[in-house]
């Protein structure tokens, strides 16, 4: 990243994948350290990863967040990853004011989960920007999702990067199922439609299509058996203005179904 600006910061979401994106040199890790360099350097970041799905919306508040391991069966070098980034306590009071019409809380049994260093490893691999999380409250619907990411706005010309962590197609049934049998680099036509919709619907500022289609089409169900990994989209994109256009900054698909598609704003 660039020098530390006093400007309005972008907002971005990343698809994450894989956890082994965090230590293996690929297409996609490159995409993320070269996201990484577009970007100014933001004063603290604030990432809303789909690995922190709860029964509330809770922020991290520690001074040193610990690097939570939140997989199985992978190898112990991935196991071993510590992504020592500070966390930022006046941030996440300063997030928990800005949310206080939605009950934000600080919980400290969390801290930073792979859909948030996986990613940040390559972006800002000093690990020397203070880092916080907010979780996905699983019971809120996908329009309140939507405007506690509207709410965060404010954040970015405070000096904070928001960074939704997620993926645009996430079956892991029909990705796995891709990695054990012939076909594990073939993308389904579902999967290549609901990822061009989208993007679509992003460079339209179709927030309608983004706040339903996931649940409502076929496709949408098929990309999303369950929420998580969509919703973090959400947050960013309504944390973006409607002067500032989509930038796709990594595009393609890992295991044939799991989009990788990475969106800037701003
Ligand atoms: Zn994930």
């Amino acid at each position: 990243m660039s020098e530390t600006r006093e400007e309005r910061m972008p907002v971005v979401f990343v698809g994450h994948g894989s956890p082994m994106n965090a230590i293996e040199d690929n297409r996609w890790s490159r995409g993320f350290t070269a996201l990484g360099q577009a970007l100014p350097r933001p004063r603290a970041i604030l990432a809303v990863s789909a690995h922190w799905f709860v029964g509330g919306t809770y922020l991290t508040a520690q001074p040193r967040p610990e690097t939570i391991h939140d997989f199985g069966g992978f190898p112990p070098a991935l196991h071993e990853v510590q992504y020592p980034a500070p966390g930022q306590p006046e941030l996440a009071r300063r997030v928990r004011a800005l949310l206080a019409a939605h009950d934000a809380d600080a919980r400290s049994e969390w801290g930073l989960d792979h859909g948030t260093w996986s990613v940040l490893r390559w972006m800002v691999p000093e690990a020397d920007v203070p880092v916080i999380q907010l979780s996905l409250d699983r019971h809120l619907d996908a329009r309140r999702h939507m405007e506690i990411g509207r709410a965060l706005a404010p954040l970015r010309d405070e000096g904070v990067l928001i960074l939704g962590s997620g993926n645009i197609v996430h079956n892991l049934r029909d990705a796995f199922g891709r990695m054990r049998g012939a076909s594990p680099s073939v993308t389904p036509d579902w999967a290549r439609r609901f990822d061009a919709d989208t993007a679509e619907a992003l460079r339209q500022r179709d927030g309608d299509a983004l706040l339903t289609r996931w649940q409502q089409s076929d496709d949408g169900r098929r990309a999303h058996p369950t929420p998580e990994h969509w919703l973090p989209l959400l947050y960013a994109y309504a944390a973006s203005a409607d002067s500032e256009p989509a930038r796709f900054a990594v595009e393609g698909f890992d295991a044939g179904s799991i989009s990788m598609r990475s969106v800037v704003w701003g």
